[in-house]
């Protein structure tokens, strides 16, 4: 099913996030991933997005898995894809292998600079940002096209006033969805519905969310996302970082409450980030006011 159509009919949709695994054993590890997606279909995600490594590094094991998904599950898989280290004709031959696979989807990305490399290098018959590429999908494929946006602003713009208009350029090339980063304020996100409003972007703005699961990863997080963690929460999860399991259950706990005052604002879906793992988003979706 097309994005478009999905955001048309049921309210909230729910969509889960994973990601290739890496490292040794990956058979064994892709089992375990398939494992806890059979769980996590009993909430009957309209889509599961599968995420492009870094610079291209799981360009064939996200197909694999978009394959996989789509086989065994059932459910519309939805690749990521970046642009970057690509030219044109690169590109066009990886939109041929998704669309040969029968696929409604793609979400649209730039991409980070190469690893070392401090900024976005244009490749030489490439893009150099996720407008130029949605246009480019669009004028080559019938997929439906999903995009990512900031509500705390991207970290290489210093502005999220400028970073919507750049979103608005996405839109404008033919983007049907936008799928956000994650944060934990909600604040930001409903700041950002008003911005974008104001900027005349009126498809469906879904929010990203991922329930903490350890105190480390909220560290990495923080770095990654630059996103901001409300001071309460923070000061609870310091209080209780030495207990695993005090962690998982604050995290859940505001996830919980966090999606049901997205919910209760009419958004069109929770995006989840599952990190592979059905337990915390389990829980989270099992106390929720569906
Ligand atoms: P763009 O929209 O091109 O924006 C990049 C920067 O350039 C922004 O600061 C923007 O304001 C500015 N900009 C945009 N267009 C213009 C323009 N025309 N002129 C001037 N400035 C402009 N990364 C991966 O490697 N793999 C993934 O699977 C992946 N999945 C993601 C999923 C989601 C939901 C999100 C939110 C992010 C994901 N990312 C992924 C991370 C993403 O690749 C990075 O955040 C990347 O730095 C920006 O990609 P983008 O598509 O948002 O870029």
């Amino acid at each position: 099913m097309r994005l478009e159509d999905i955001y048309q009919n049921q309210k909230p949709v729910i969509s889960f996030e994973i990601f290739p695994p890496k490292g040794e054993k990956i058979e064994e590890k892709i089992d375990v991933l398939f494992q806890e997606l059979k769980t996590l279909s009993k909430f009957n995600p309209s889509y599961i997005s599968v995420t492009y490594g870094a610079g291209g590094s799981t360009r064939e094991k996200t197909l694999d898995l978009v394959k996989r998904i789509k086989a065994e599950l059932n459910i519309c898989p939805t690749p990521h894809f970046t642009c970057v280290g690509l030219s044109r004709p690169e590109i066009l031959s990886y939109l041929e292998n998704i669309q040969k696979l029968d696929l409604n989807n793609i979400l649209a990305l730039r991409g980070d600079p190469p690893k070392g490399e401090e900024k976005f290098v244009k490749p030489k018959d490439g893009f150099g940002y996720a407008n130029e590429l949605v246009e480019y999908i669009k004028s080559n494929t019938d997929l439906n096209i999903a995009v990512a946006g900031y509500p705390e602003c991207h970290q290489e713009c210093g502005c999220l006033d400028e970073d919507i208009l750049n979103l608005k350029r996405k839109v404008n090339a033919g983007a049907s969805v936008i799928i956000t980063q994650l944060f934990y304020d909600n604040k930001f996100f409903f700041e950002y519905l008003d911005k974008t409003k104001q900027a005349d972007i009126d498809i469906p703005i879904i929010p990203g969310i991922l329930p903490i699961s350890s105190y480390t990863q909220v560290e990495r997080i923080i770095s990654l996302s630059g996103c901001k963690v409300p001071e309460s929460l923070m000061k609870k999860l310091e209080k209780y970082k030495d207990n695993k399991d005090d962690i998982k259950k604050i995290g859940v706990d505001y996830a919980v409450e966090q999606c049901n005052e997205l919910i209760d604002n009419g958004v069109p879906g929770l995006h989840i980030y599952t990190l592979n793992k059905s337990e915390a988003t389990s829980s989270v979706l099992e106390a929720l006011n569906l």
